[in-house]
């Protein structure tokens, strides 16, 4: 199974982002719980995160790759970050990958971590796009673009060029850093058709639980939040099941609004929490 035929027919195409359990004590197996919600979705594939958010638990990983391929029969995708892995490390991963049949990889370049000198080897997740394809070119590769720019762009122009950059070195599918006004996804996607990127795009989408997890997450991605969505934050922040409905119903909106606007995909960060995946694509079932 490999990403290549998944977006050739129909769009939008669906697919879920879960991460992997931060309380190692119930080991992997945690993941069950998720995955369990998670399946009657019927989601095109799940990707796991990889030592996102200060998570250390990286080979836990491929294993909750393996479980979502082998017990629930899903196309899983990996995430693998480079930054803080030298080479041989990564041939380590790239291996047991491959022998594990998971041939889908979301390469990223990944977050410096504080107080941690990050290995040379790989600079930008375009190094390593091209290590592994020069490793197996049977690796499908996916890659993270940011409708609103990276952090790190000097600038719009900037960063879809080094995005172009990356796609020429081997990426097949990107799927979007979260956003909560669709006209900057748009205004993004306009931009990649200049610039000649034409692979399949997924729109990120994050349902918002908390008003404070979400104020700091975007400080850390660079995303904005629109009036309409700070109005509820701030509406709601003391009232979880009203803050939670009233976002759950943004989401669905956001989704509703891409799918008649023709997207490729939709990826919806799950957090982990079926439910809210499942309240999400229950409204939207009729219109896949
Ligand atoms: P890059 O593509 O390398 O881009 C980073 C910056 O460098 C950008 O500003 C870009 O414009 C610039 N740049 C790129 N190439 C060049 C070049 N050749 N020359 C000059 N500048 C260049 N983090 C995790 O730790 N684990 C995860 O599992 C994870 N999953 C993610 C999933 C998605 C969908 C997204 C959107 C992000 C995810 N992240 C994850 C966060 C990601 O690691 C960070 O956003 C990181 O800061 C950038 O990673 P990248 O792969 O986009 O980097």
């Amino acid at each position: 199974m490999d990403l290549t035929g998944v977006f050739k027919d129909k769009k939008p195409r669906f697919s879920l982002e879960i991460f992997p359990p931060k309380d190692h004590t119930g080991g992997v197996e945690t993941i069950y719980e998720t995955l369990d919600g998670l399946k009657d979705v019927r989601p095109e594939f799940i990707s796991c995160t990889y030592g996102a958010g200060g998570n250390l638990a990286d080979s836990s990983t491929i294993e909750i790759c393996s479980i979502i391929k082998e017990k629930y029969g899903i196309l899983p995708i990996s995430h693998l970050t480079c930054v803080n892995n030298t080479k041989e490390d990564i041939d380590v991963i790239l291996t047991r990958l491959r022998e594990k049949g998971i041939m889908n990889i979301l390469a990223l370049r990944g977050d410096l971590k504080p107080g941690q000198e990050p290995k040379n080897d790989f600079v930008h997740a375009s190094d390593l796009v091209t290590y592994i394809k020069e490793f197996d070119p049977g690796f499908f590769i996916s890659g993270a673009c940011y409708p609103e720019g990276h952090p790190d762009s000097s600038d719009l122009i900037t960063d879809v060029l080094d995005l172009k950059r990356k796609v020429d070195c081997g990426t097949g599918h990107l799927i979007s850093q979260l956003f909560f006004n669709n006209e900057d996804f748009y205004r993004f996607l306009d931009r990649c058709e200049l610039a000649g990127i034409n692979v399949p795009i997924e729109a990120g989408i994050m349902p918002v639980t908390n008003k404070q997890s979400i104020l700091r997450m975007v400080s850390m991605c660079g995303a904005s939040i629109p009036a309409k969505l700070s109005k509820i934050l701030n509406r709601f922040e003391n009232n979880p099941k009203a803050l939670e409905e009233a976002c759950i119903a943004y989401a669905i909106d956001q989704i509703i609004d891409l799918i008649s606007n023709d997207v490729d995909g939709i990826h919806l960060y799950t957090m982990n929490k079926p439910y809210l995946a499942k309240r999400i694509f229950d409204v939207i079932e009729p219109m896949r």
